[in-house]
């Protein structure tokens, strides 16, 4: 009897102990968690659209802010959340990143992409690679497996198949309607002209059609990344802002994470995504007003009306996603674990 209250007093103070440590677990990584991410900005109106590509688009957009999320709901890394969610875009046809992206004049898919981890400042980017079926995870890992910043070329490709990637080839990346938009986009050009924004397919649309994302983990740790293949018939060996640290993407804990879309020439100028980070931190603007006046104000001011967009968090998972363009491809899971979609002004 009095062995069996013993043993009814132990498996009570150990239920007790376990029911505490259950109760204390969530307190120790508490921080909200939030991510962002785009497809591009561009005249992308309602008219400019069909039902079908809407869905196409929303369904396309969801499934990486969920791949994204679902990193960090695991209690996984900022930086690791914004490679799975542009991973996901980098395989669809649908943007200008990976497959479908656009064709330079010479008739090559060279792609740029960067990734930064704002809890060190660790970045890592590739530019004009042809071969590499998600240049994201090429840039993520010259963040983290060389000395390096940035590779371009053949020495990036040179870096991916010594880290194991496979070699993808070009026809992987090819669609239909990016050659198109390429061989229309020939007969009209003007041999200094920089390059234009794809062509939404089936529609009379412009988009840029870069993709990028922004993520806040569990730890309070902010990441950005972007990537693009540039815009169409630029000149073969160019590179935009995707691949610049501080212009197309970047990330710093103690004031925001932002990846941009529209023409790089414009982002790389104006430092456009450090700028805003920049303001935050001298001036002590919010993120909103920092963010917008970049794109509304600076933007515009260097030539840039109705081209571009920026997304970005803050570290209390603030997100914002203003852009002088008539649409962006944009969505969100903010703290509130609600999941939007957007194409246009509003909506
Ligand atoms: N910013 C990209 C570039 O200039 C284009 C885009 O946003 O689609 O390469």
């Amino acid at each position: 009897m009095r062995i069996s209250l013993l043993v009814t007093a132990m498996l009570v103070a150990l239920a007790l102990a376990v029911g505490a440590q259950a109760k204390e677990a969530p307190m120790t990584s508490q921080h909200p968690i939030a991510i962002v991410i785009h497809g591009g900005a561009g005249t992308i109106t309602k008219e400019s659209m069909t039902p079908e590509l809407e869905r196409e688009y929303r369904a396309a957009l969801t499934q990486a802010l969920k791949a994204g999320y679902a990193v960090l709901e695991d209690g996984g890394r900022a930086v690791d959340a914004v490679q799975a969610a542009i991973m996901v875009m980098e395989d669809s046809p649908l943007f200008n990143a990976g497959r479908g992206a656009v064709f330079t004049r010479g008739g090559l898919n060279q792609l740029d992409a960067s990734i930064m981890n704002g809890a060190t400042l660790e970045a890592g980017a590739v530019a004009a690679v042809q071969h590499v079926r998600h240049p994201i995870k090429l840039a993520w890992t010259v963040m983290s497996e060389s000395p390096h910043v940035m590779l371009v070329g053949e020495g990036a490709e040179n870096f991916a198949w010594a880290h194991g990637f496979p070699y993808t080839p070009a026809s992987w990346f090819y669609t239909e309607r990016r050659w198109k938009s390429h061989i229309e986009g020939l007969k009209t050009l003007k041999s200094t002209s920089a390059g234009t924004p794809a062509k939404i397919p089936g529609a009379k649309a412009y988009v840029y059609d870069t993709v990028g994302a922004v993520a806040l983990d569990r730890d309070g740790h902010i990441a950005a990344g972007t990537s693009t293949g540039g815009l169409t018939n630029k000149l073969d060996g160019r590179v935009g802002d995707s691949p610049i640290i501080g212009a197309g993407t970047y990330a710093n804990d103690a004031t925001c994470g932002a990846s941009g879309t529209g023409t790089g020439e414009l982002f790389i100028r104006l430092n456009l995504t450090k700028s805003i980070s920049d303001l935050m931190a001298m001036k002590g603007w919010s993120l909103e007003k920092a963010a917008n006046y970049m794109i509304h104000d600076r933007l515009v001011e260097l030539g840039g009306k109705n081209t571009g967009g920026v997304i970005a968090l803050d570290a209390e998972g603030h997100i914002v996603a203003p852009f002088n363009t008539p649409g962006m491809y944009r969505g969100w899971i903010g703290t509130d674990g609600e999941l939007t979609v957007k194409f246009y002004k509003d909506r």
